[in-house]
């Protein structure tokens, strides 16, 4: 089996291409082209897999690539994760992101349908796109209120993922996948920032932390286990839309109290708010029912939010000790 990875150098990608690896896929993973190619492997490098995963050249904006790639790999499965995937970076760059985030998951799934059509197909849909909730406790029937451009463009991606499913019959399905985290994280997200900060503050390298909005409330999971509900729709008959979420929900400062926990500090004397980190327009509450997932996938959050920190600090302590040494 050839499976088909966009976005295979960001977290999500890194996580999946080990899965599959272990599964026993020969995993291709679409790169964008860099001048810094010698550090954009480095997430599949420290999980050790680097050299076993075939690297394409490509673009999501680009759909002659995307088509021959499609030609070229012919895979079995095809899971769309790349994306410009940061909120606040999408109301600085709102029509990159809609091309990449948006116009790019329809890129694939025109090559898919040009190319490919017997493939599966997962869209990386997002929490983000429930934004100003209209119920406490978001499933797959609660309407969607994107808050940001990054959210608009992957509610695009979502319906059109739908469409392609319904139009055309593509088994192509949606995961609508609620915050996830792990060592792998970016720097800018507020997990790692605040894992990385706690660290560099331990280790006598920064002497506070600035953060924006403390009263946000995520439902975090770890993305190791949130890409096993990825494959695992795409080994259903039909295709179909899963939420993916822990269901619990926590505030940015009681994520906060734990990391500094860790290293036996209290957040209260470093963790200052800055209004630069504030957004535009905020998503204020986000928890997930995750019960479809867990009736029709068997699937089921495994890590706790507190075990998932503690491994994050750990990382975080031991890159900055290597760079020490
Ligand atoms: P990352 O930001 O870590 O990874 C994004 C990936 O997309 C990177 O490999 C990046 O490449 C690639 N990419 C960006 N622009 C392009 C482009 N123009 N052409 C090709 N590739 C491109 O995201 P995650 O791994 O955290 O998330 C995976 C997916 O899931 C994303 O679509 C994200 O929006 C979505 N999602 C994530 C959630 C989370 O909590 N993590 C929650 C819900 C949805 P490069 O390395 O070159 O930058
Ligand atoms: P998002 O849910 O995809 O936007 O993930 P983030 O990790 O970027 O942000 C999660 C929440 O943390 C949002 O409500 C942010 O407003 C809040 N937050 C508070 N301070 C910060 C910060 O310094 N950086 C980031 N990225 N988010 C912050």
């Amino acid at each position: 089996m050839r499976v088909l990875i966009t976005g295979v150098t960001g977290q999500d990608g890194a996580y999946l291409s080990q899965l599959m690896l272990d599964k026993g896929y020969e995993v291709f993973g679409l790169v964008r082209r860099s001048a810094s190619a010698d550090v954009i492997d480095e997430r599949l490098r420290w999980l050790g897999i680097a050299g076993k995963v075939h690297i394409v050249d490509g673009n999501l904006t680009d759909l002659s690539a995307l088509i021959r790639t499609m030609q070229d790999v012919k895979p079995d499965e095809v899971y769309n994760l790349g994306a410009q995937s940061f909120v606040k970076s999408s109301w600085q760059q709102p029509l990159l992101t809609g091309q990449v985030t948006g116009i790019g998951a329809v890129n694939v799934l025109e090559a898919v349908r040009i190319a490919r059509p017997q493939a599966r197909f997962y869209q990386a849909s997002s929490s983000e796109m429930y934004g100003l909730v209209q119920h406490p406790i978001q499933s797959e029937k609660t309407p969607f209120y994107p808050r940001s451009p990054y959210a608009v463009a992957k509610l695009y991606a979502h319906w059109m993922t739908v469409n392609y499913r319904e139009s055309f019959g593509l088994h192509a399905s949606n995961g609508i996948l609620f915050n996830h985290e792990s060592p792998l994280r970016g720097i800018e997200f507020v997990t790692r920032k605040v894992t990385d900060g706690a660290a560099r503050i331990k280790l006598g390298l920064s002497q506070d932390l600035k953060l924006g909005n403390m009263d946000a409330k995520r439902d975090w999971g770890h993305a190791r286990d949130y890409v096993k509900a990825m494959w695992l729709m795409l080994q259903q008959d039909k295709p179909d839309d899963y939420v993916v979420a822990t269901g619990r929900t926590t505030t940015v400062r009681d994520m906060c109290r734990i990391a500094f926990d860790h290293v036996g500090l209290n957040y209260e004397e470093f963790v200052k708010v800055d209004p630069a980190f504030m957004r535009p327009a905020e998503v204020d509450l986000l928890l997930g029912d995750p019960s479809k997932a867990k009736a029709a996938l068997g699937w089921e959050a495994e890590t706790s939010l507190e075990t998932m920190i503690a491994e994050m600090v750990e990382a975080d302590l031991f890159r900055h000790r290597s760079r020490m040494r």
